[in-house]
């Protein structure tokens, strides 16, 4: 026997048309790539996605078409997310910090018929729109005033284009199933991999986002995106703002500390999210200013992910800001949210010690994403805090098919590999231990670089720190450590192994610790091992 309950399909259309018709003055805050802070609302939004819905049908876009973005987070992107989407487009955020040929791969893999961009990547667009074979017309996101002088063809101005259109637009019933956007894995190896998310999945993704145990945005909140609107639809965060009329903060192109913390303080912000990189430019650049955010700003909690949250991150969002550091975990794949670190009530009262420990963790599933964890032969190992193994995840916002692709990337249960190997502790906290191909396998046991990482980076003088695994004859692998120094800082080898000497198992102590000025990231700020370790292929430990 079914239900007898009304069958209303989970749309795109339906968060933005929420937002106008109950959060419709809620404010939408962007730093411009023209300089100055602009200021609009869901009403406003509301309207101009729907100018974008009719311009998009006017140069004939259909249905299921992919129309490209190459943008910075801001409210013409926003525009685009529900106007596109919402006509039935799928909307194809491609991250202009991908290799001018990856861009080039994406555009035509996806075939991609238009392309909007930022006036910043007027010069990638100028290169590569020859060989963008597709693509019909280039629409720089501004206005006529400041449109690039740059010989890219067919070249449209966002504002004439969205102008002539009126704001009466009837969102089509689409069926929940249908592909609203696709997002590109920066992946290390081969070519980059379409994951395309669909309304259904990007609707149900965006109420975690707005339940307490997830990121618990409400309409109360005023959060700062850093985390980018071309990298996982900026964790779903423009769908869960519409969804709960959060006010939200878009820093453009301004990526750098100083502008980062302007935002945080002039802008009231409550709640930000973002990746450690961009975290710790914020933080060194409140060091170098000896800026006051506990007295000057508002900001409650940090949702740190993307990479591993380093323990002295936490202390010092804690110490500076006086801000909880909620610890989340997930990958494209995922939409992106899988676990999130909040505490439970039996945490009540435990040392400030005990909960930076925890805040560590990764945190627990959310409801609708179920984890396992597998030996090599897929068997599931315990969830006891000390089995490491590889974490499956299955659920109605994971991807089961990669785009134009058909190689199964699910177990005979369903679950997807995320190639991250974890502990999952009997309160169901996960802790990522490693990407599998990152573990350091020492004498028979495996040696969390991660885990070494957080602590080297805590130490003083560092400001980041690597930790790879190098060929040893005797124990098949050994870590080896490699440093970026603070500016000025002044610290040595024997620093810092007496640093980590008592914070982590002998055993787990690396062979060996060498200074660089700088360490490689991926086009998503992650640490790029593979390079790292290349750049490393010679290196023998000493003796
Ligand atoms: P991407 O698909 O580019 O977002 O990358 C996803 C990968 O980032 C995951 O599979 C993890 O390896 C890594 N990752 C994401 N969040 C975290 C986290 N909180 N701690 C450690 N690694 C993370």
């Amino acid at each position: 026997m079914f239900g007898l309950m009304q069958d209303r399909p989970l749309l795109i259309s339906s968060l933005i048309e929420h937002a106008s018709a109950f959060h419709s003055h809620a404010e939408i805050v962007s730093r411009t790539n023209e300089g100055p802070i602009h200021r609009c609302t869901y009403g406003d939004i509301h309207r101009r996605s729907k100018q974008v819905a009719n311009a998009l049908t006017a140069l004939g876009v259909k249905p299921g078409d992919r129309v490209a973005t190459l943008a910075w987070n801001g409210y013409r992107h926003m525009e685009l997310y529900f106007g596109g989407s919402g006509m039935g487009a799928v909307v194809h955020t491609i991250n202009p910090r991908l290799f001018p040929e990856q861009i080039e791969y994406i555009a035509n893999h996806a075939e991609d018929q238009y392309l909007f961009f930022d006036l910043s990547f007027a010069p990638i667009i100028e290169k590569l729109a020859s060989r963008m074979t597709g693509v019909k017309a280039f629409i720089a996101m501004t206005d006529r005033a400041h449109m690039p002088a740059a010989d890219i063809p067919n070249l449209l101005c966002y504002e004439e284009l969205i102008g002539a259109q009126g704001s009466d637009f009837a969102w089509p019933e689409l069926d929940e199933n249908t592909a609203s956007s696709l997002c590109y894995t920066s992946g290390t190896t081969g070519n980059p991999k379409g994951v395309l998310y669909s309304h259904r999945s990007s609707v149900l993704h965006a109420f975690i986002a707005c339940s307490v145990d997830g990121f618990g945005l409400s309409a109360t909140e005023t959060a700062l995106l850093v985390v980018p609107m071309f990298h996982v639809n900026a964790w779903g965060m423009p769908y869960a703002g519409a969804m709960c009329g959060a006010k939200l903060v878009m820093p453009g192109p301004g990526m750098d500390g100083k502008s980062i913390y302007e935002l945080i303080r002039d802008e009231k912000v409550t709640l930000a999210l973002g990746v450690p990189t961009v975290w710790m430019m914020l933080l060194q650049h409140i060091e170098k200013v000896g800026a006051d955010p506990k007295a000057e700003a508002e900001l409650r909690r940090v949702v740190i992910g993307g990479s591993a949250a380093p323990r002295a991150m936490c202390e010092a969002f804690e110490d500076k800001f006086g801000a909880f550091v909620v610890h989340a975990w997930g990958m494209t794949e995922t939409s992106p949210v899988g676990t999130v670190c909040n505490l439970l009530p039996k945490h009540k009262g435990i040392s400030r010690d005990e909960r930076l420990k925890l805040q560590l963790k990764q945190g627990r599933g959310v409801y609708g994403v179920e984890l396992k964890l597998t030996d090599d032969d897929g068997n599931r190992l315990p969830h006891d805090g000390k089995a490491f193994g590889h974490l499956m995840v299955r659920g109605p916002w994971i991807a089961r098919r990669y785009y134009k692709d058909d190689t199964p990337i699910l177990d005979a249960e369903g679950f997807f590999d995320t190639g991250d190997v974890s502990t999952i502790d009997p309160d169901g906290y996960t802790q990522i231990t490693d990407r599998s191909k990152d573990v350091i396998k020492s004498g028979g046991e495996w040696i969390s670089s991660i885990d070494l990482e957080n602590a080297a980076m805590g130490a003083p003088g560092v400001a980041e720190a690597a930790v790879i695994g190098v060929a040893h004859p005797k124990w098949q692998e050994r870590p080896l450590l490699v440093v970026v120094k603070k500016e000025g800082a002044q610290v040595s080898r024997e620093d810092m192994l007496n640093y980590l000497g008592s914070r982590v198992a002998k055993w787990w102590l690396p062979e060996d610790v060498v200074f660089v000025e700088q360490l490689p990231h991926t086009a998503t700020g992650k640490l790029q091992k593979m390079k790292l370790r290349e750049s490393f292929r010679d290196y023998r430990f000493p003796g």
